[in-house]
């Protein structure tokens, strides 16, 4: 590898590149600041230079052109799934669902391939050549920065979830405020959040990053499409990266309506159970995921409701298909029921 140090210059522009590769550059030193012009950009991702300095990290893999995987990182599929997650990135943050660089997109391309953001960019700042390549086990294969440090709570859900192509993860705070008290929406209230979302799960709290991080949502992930990560955001995932983005709006719009309500000195009215299997058999045909729809929906409680009148928050539910509100709730119910019939025999 041949490196060419331009790190003395403030900007970098396409006259800049073109005299580095033909002296032989295949790697550019930038400083750190440096402004490169969109056109040197394009430039060193057509030469394939690698680049440091420039917020990527040192020895961030830039895949030689003519490799498979530059082919695949240029490929229309790939540059289609480039530009919505940029339209996404900017929605989130326009929606404040991400703050500082936070919140990560990703996009399954191919067998074993995902296309993700960067780290320590803000997802409103997004152009394609931030964007990395990464393979299944989040280990980066193409692109010049270094991909997010979340990618391998996405790259779990796509091994464990064949239906998952798009993952995105974001800090949206009417959700989030779910997150950080143990406790979830309940449900049966508004018939869009039923279908498109519903029961929501609560992971366990995790480093962010770490392998533990990802395994913590793998147990939910198959019978949701949308996941609180506790004392952190959410995750959800779907068949586009624009509709996992669709998810996260209809959860947090969803906890922020709760909220609005629950200052009304009213109490919240539910959908009727009846009328919540018509909105689960509505969600069927979509097939999107739900824990109750496991087995005979019939045979499971539809509606999460507070215990106390005008509650907003209700514990999550277990892993089980028709597994209630609380764990303990049936013994519960039998221990009364026997101490009830004990001082009745006694009576
Ligand atoms: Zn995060």
């Amino acid at each position: 590898m041949k490196s060419v140090d331009l790190s003395g210059q403030k900007v970098v522009s396409a006259r800049d590149v073109e005299a580095a590769v033909a002296a032989g550059a295949t790697e550019l030193v930038l400083c750190p600041r440096a402004i490169v012009t969109p056109t040197a950009r394009d430039l060193m991702r057509r030469h394939g230079c690698a680049v440091r300095g420039d917020g990527a990290s040192p020895g961030t893999p830039v895949a030689s052109p003519g490799s498979a995987p530059a082919k695949l990182f240029a490929s229309p599929e790939a540059e289609a799934a480039k530009a919505e997650i940029i339209a996404v990135g900017r929605k989130l943050w326009q929606r404040q669902y991400v703050d500082g660089n936070g919140g990560n997109i990703s996009f399954r391309l191919g067998e074993n391939a995902v296309i993700c953001t960067p780290t320590l960019v803000s997802k409103a700042d997004l152009r394609p050549e931030d964007l990395c390549l990464v393979d299944f086990e989040g280990r980066q294969v193409a692109g010049a920065r270094a991909r997010t440090s979340e990618i391998l709570m996405h790259t779990e859900i796509y091994k464990a979830v064949p239906e998952a192509k798009a993952v995105v993860h974001c800090h949206p705070p009417h959700a989030t405020a779910y997150a950080i008290t143990g406790r979830v929406p309940p449900t049966c209230v508004i018939p869009e959040y039923e279908v498109f979302v519903g029961n929501v799960a609560l992971t366990r709290y995790e480093t962010p990053g770490t392998q533990e991080f990802a395994d913590a949502v793998l147990p939910f992930v198959r019978k949701h499409n949308t996941v609180l990560l506790a004392n952190h955001g959410i995750v959800c995932w779907a068949d586009t990266v624009t509709h996992a983005e669709w998810y996260a709006e209809v959860l947090d719009t969803y906890c922020w309506t709760l909220m609005l309500a629950s200052q009304l000195g009213a109490p919240i009215t539910h959908i009727p159970e009846e009328k919540a299997a018509d909105l689960l058999a509505i969600k069927k045909r979509l097939g999107l995921p739900d824990a109750r729809l496991d087995g005979d929906i019939k045979e499971c409680q539809l509606c999460d409701l507070p215990d106390l009148p005008g509650a907003i928050a209700v514990p999550p539910r277990g892993h089980g298909p028709c597994s209630g509100n609380d764990d303990g709730h049936d013994d519960i119910v039998q221990a009364v029921t026997d101490a009830v019939m004990a001082a009745l025999a006694k009576a």
